[in-house]
């Protein structure tokens, strides 16, 4: 087979890898980048919206994988939005050059200082919040939507509503940052520009307004003429040489998931930015199926950043509820999180469904009291999550005293519409741990044992990080791959 020589190999797309490829790129360092998912912008290919999902919504299914409502059956496609499915969890993923930036809300949220000081002891707040944080938020194009805009505009009644709610129940709320265009979208209001947020588009891609990594850390990494990115590209496994370098084993793939080219990498270096779950893959199984050293904490320490999905029925019914026209990117959130006895955090989701279905769909973000570990099941080649619901007892508790405050308030029932029971326990959108910063790696993200490897991604964070993840992410990526280009590890 063909072997493919490059110094720097980076596997994955998302945050950690945007981030990774920029820096070493402006160093005047090449690399290649290889993803799994399609290059969107490349294929012209559009995207869909909610309620008229086409091939491109799901990872090679026949139906589409949203957490609620699937009803749509698909011509199997490499598209955007993919399902990992465990015993008792679910988690989502994005799928293409961009990684989880191309399906995800946007929320740019900045962790509160006091909890990431406890969550990372060992890292200097002060220049994380100075230095860090800021930079991160630039070079995301994080901003933030007009009060006048979100007051007068129809598609934030859920926003106004959820709020005003809130506030009855004795919660405080506040306003959340994102990197989706607040500009672009109320020129869409005014019919300027073609809609994408008021037009129901956001987990199966936008096809306007958001400044996904596409556009941002990749784009600015691509101008450097030192990036080559590689779509379609699966790796497989991984194997250490004994010069200490690193042969990946990579399969080339159509849009219908049909195997086109086997194909053979050799690097000097490997950056793992797979995804947490992405990444643990590749070590989990390099590690049965070649031997792959791999520290004892691999796996270890990992949490679903308390995602824990509830909702409520009849909100407020006679007034219009929530309104028919939603836009799908959340600006609002309540913070519960000074509370002891039930600290969360919760975003005011949209439920853009084409109709009034009175209901209030909320996404809670909890400690994690309980982590899970993640292992790999070599007889059936899977990867095993250990976490049930014993992992999510406190979450629950703080949903249904959230929904019970809010509902003693404003009336309403929890929402059986959407979960079982009222409660989605097992729907994850932040996988994050397993290759914890400074216990799976060295302070930088050097994976312990190896001389050549990094892992820089949502799995360096140890499983909760208080509010949503990527901002956190790309800080940590940022940090991590300065230092490491400082200490010249990849000169
Ligand atoms: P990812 O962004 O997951 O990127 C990993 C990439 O690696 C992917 O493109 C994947 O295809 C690729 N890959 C994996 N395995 C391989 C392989 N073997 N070979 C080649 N390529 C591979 N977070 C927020 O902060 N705010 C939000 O509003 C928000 N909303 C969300 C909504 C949804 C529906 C989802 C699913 C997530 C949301 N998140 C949100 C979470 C956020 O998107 C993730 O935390 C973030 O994308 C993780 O970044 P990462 O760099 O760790 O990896």
């Amino acid at each position: 087979k063909e072997i493919t020589e490059a110094p720097i190999i980076i596997i994955g797309s998302g945050y950690g890898g945007a981030v990774s490829a920029l820096r070493l790129c402006e160093a005047g360092k090449k690399v290649i980048m290889l993803e799994m998912g399609l290059n969107w912008e490349k294929s012209g290919i559009p995207y869909s919206n909610l309620l008229k999902p086409g091939k491109s919504a799901a990872w090679l299914r026949k139906k589409t994988i949203a957490p609620f409502m699937n009803l749509f059956s698909l011509t199997p496609f490499t598209g955007i939005l993919d399902r990992l499915e465990f015993d008792h969890i679910n988690i989502w993923v994005g799928r293409g050059v961009g990684g989880g930036s191309l399906v995800n809300g946007g929320m740019a949220v900045t962790p509160k200082e006091s909890y990431f000081k406890e969550i990372f002891p060992n890292l200097d707040t002060e220049k994380f919040y100075n230095h860090y944080f800021p930079l991160v938020r630039e070079e995301l194009k994080v901003n933030i939507i007009d009060e006048q805009f979100l007051k007068d505009c129809p598609y934030y009644k859920f926003t106004r509503v959820g709020e005003e709610e809130a506030h009855k129940a004795g919660f405080k709320t506040m306003r959340v940052p994102n990197v989706y265009d607040f500009k672009y979208m109320e020129k869409e209001f005014r019919n300027e520009v073609p809609r994408s947020a008021l037009n129901t588009e956001v987990i199966y891609g936008n096809n306007h307004g958001k400044n996904s990594l596409d556009k941002t850390y990749l784009k600015k990494a691509m101008e450097t003429g030192n990036l080559e990115i590689l779509d379609l590209h699966k790796v497989e496994h991984i194997k250490l040489n004994d010069d200490k370098s690193y042969t990946l084993n990579a399969q080339q793939i159509d849009t219908s998931g049909n195997i086109i080219a086997d194909k053979v990498f050799h690097c000097k270096k490997l950056i793992l930015a797979a995804g947490t779950m992405g990444t643990l893959q590749l070590l989990l199984q390099s590690n049965a199926v070649n031997d792959f050293p791999i520290h004892e904490n691999i796996g270890k320490n990992w949490g679903n950043n308390g995602n824990f999905m509830t909702g409520r029925n009849w909100v407020k019914p006679l007034s219009g509820g929530t309104g028919t026209k939603q836009s799908t990117i959340p600006v609002g959130g309540i913070d519960n999180w000074e509370d002891t006895e039930h600290p969360f955090f919760t975003e005011i989701a949209p439920l853009p469904m084409g109709m009034d279905v009175a209901t209030a769909l909320y996404l809670l973000i909890n400690r994690v009291d309980k982590k899970g570990e993640v292992t790999y099941d070599k007889a059936n080649r899977i990867l095993k999550l250990n976490w049930d619901e014993s992992n999510t007892v406190k979450m629950r508790e703080n949903a249904k005293y959230f929904v019970r405050k809010m509902n003693q308030a404003n009336g309403g029932t929890r929402s059986h519409l959407l979960f079982n029971n009222g409660f989605g326990a097992d729907i994850c959108y932040h996988p994050l741990g397993g290759c914890v910063l400074g216990e799976a790696t060295n302070e930088f993200g050097k994976l312990k044992d190896h001389d050549n490897l990094y892992v820089l991604d949502g799995s360096l964070i140890p499983g909760t990080i208080g509010v949503n993840p990527f901002v956190t992410i790309t800080a940590i990526a940022e940090y991590c791959i300065e230092n490491l280009i400082k200490q010249s590890e990849f000169a």
